[in-house]
């Protein structure tokens, strides 16, 4: 299944425009892009507690059942080559027999392996770095091979949220969202939120920011579109103030209401963000369950916010690249401080498809494009490891595709290849996260 890279491998061009050139990857610039140790924008790597549940602030197992992508199915046979190339499976088969002692193979190198088997896994990935989205960071989970991203959601949800629970899967986020918030209050020692919203600002949310930036955080981020569209309009701390203040202690706000409070706190989180070096990350693709608003998750909503000027010293990344609405991204990027990652999509999307997007991209603004992989867990037999490598794989195999066909329509030369794919999958998180 996975391309053997140094062959050369014959694919047809992209799903976006006209379907009539062959790209045949190069098999020395495939290699080349193998050799270059990555900084993975985002990921969930599990600890080495046995009882880690903070690789994720909004699992999604709570959820009515709902439909996978083909390829992020358990029973994708691609995972079948990250088992034989990580832990030496030796079969080509996901037989019940033949997974139990997959299972043990896992355990024999985690239990060798200790704390540093987060880093031993990264190692397999050709991953140097990795940022790790996750409620606090954990044993076997630190710098300098994992740098911590932290969740703001809870943060813009500090009155009742009962109204906002529109969908049966926002029925389940919601209480979770909550019980977030009052565990941030709680490593404030504060006992609850503060009766008026300068309180609010001043008690809750700039210490919770700086305290995450105290503990190393490159990232702040947002599973907002989850939650709520991701159209953060312009609002007065007069508006917010009066939606706080009346609903604090008692009552629960209309979606309507609530809204400008969200958007209020939305920049202000992301004007401290700034100071405070860090940037922030926001979903904004296709989401997991069967009632995600996708309409909402459109990365053209945030154009607003992203005009505001009091955010331009503050660097945003779009997590996932906006999948479906790739060239709506691009639009994003005439802002200087807009990214965006391929995180997830490795994993969704065929080498192929993901090759045409990052084309696009590429064509335009390659100093503002950063590999991930997405790395989650998903059960002991597919946890964060194969999905880590599953967009690992895919990922360098869809940038080789890319950056094949620009060098072969004579768009780039050969070195000014070699030097975007250091600058995708290394260069730009450098630069951007401070990572040296
Ligand atoms: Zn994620």
């Amino acid at each position: 299944m996975r391309n053997v890279l140094g062959a050369v491998i014959v694919i047809t061009a992209g799903f976006i425009g006209p379907v009539s050139a062959q790209v045949q990857v190069d098999s020395a610039l495939a290699a080349y892009i193998r050799t270059i140790k990555a900084i993975d924008n985002h990921a969930h790597p599990v600890s080495t507690d046995p009882r880690d549940q903070d690789f994720d602030a909004l699992p999604i197992d709570g959820f009515p059942p709902f439909s996978m992508p083909a390829r992020l199915r358990g029973g994708n046979p691609e995972l079948i080559d990250g088992w034989r190339e990580m832990f030496g499976y030796p079969y080509r088969d996901m037989s019940d027999a033949h997974l139990a002692e997959l299972k043990a193979l896992k355990a024999r190198i985690y239990s060798e392996q200790g704390d540093r088997y987060p880093a031993w896994v990264l190692d397999r990935l050709g991953v140097d770095v990795q940022l790790a989205n996750r409620m606090a960071m954990g044993p076997g989970i630190a710098a300098p091979r994992f740098r911590w991203v932290a969740f703001v959601d809870p943060l813009i949800f500090p009155v009742d949220t009962k109204r906002l629970e529109t969908t049966p899967d926002r029925a389940d986020l919601f209480p979770r969202t909550a019980r977030n918030l009052a565990r941030y209050l709680g490593d404030l020692k504060v006992k609850t939120v503060p009766p008026t919203l300068q309180g609010y600002l001043d008690l809750v949310v700039r210490p919770t920011l700086e305290r995450m930036a105290a503990g190393g955080a490159v990232a702040v981020k947002y599973e907002a579109a989850y939650l709520r569209r991701l159209d953060f309009a312009p609002a007065t701390f007069a508006e917010a103030r009066a939606v706080y203040e009346r609903f604090r202690a008692a009552g629960t706000p209309s979606p309507a209401v609530y809204k400008p409070l969200q958007d209020y706190l939305f920049r202000y989180i992301g004007i401290e963000a700034g100071r405070l070096k860090m940037a922030v990350h926001i979903h904004s693709a296709d989401g997991a369950g069967g009632y995600f608003e996708a309409s909402g998750a459109d990365p053209i909503l945030l154009e607003s916010a992203l005009s505001d000027p009091r955010l331009r010293q503050t660097n945003f990344v779009i997590v996932h690249g906006g999948w479906p609405h790739t060239r709506n991204t691009m639009s994003l990027f005439s802002r200087p401080n807009v990214y965006a990652d391929f995180s997830f999509m490795g994993n969704q999307l065929s080498s192929h498809t993901l090759a045409s997007v990052l084309r696009e991209w590429l064509s335009e603004f390659p100093e503002r494009i950063l590999f991930g992989t997405d790395a989650y867990k998903d059960s002991d037999v597919v946890g964060w490891e194969e999905w880590g490598w599953l967009g690992a794989t895919a990922g360098r195999r869809a940038l080789g595709i890319a950056l094949s066909g620009m060098m072969q329509d004579g768009e780039v030369t050969r070195e000014r290849a070699q030097e975007i794919a250091r600058m995708v999958l290394r260069e730009n998180a450098a630069g951007l996260y401070r990572i040296r």
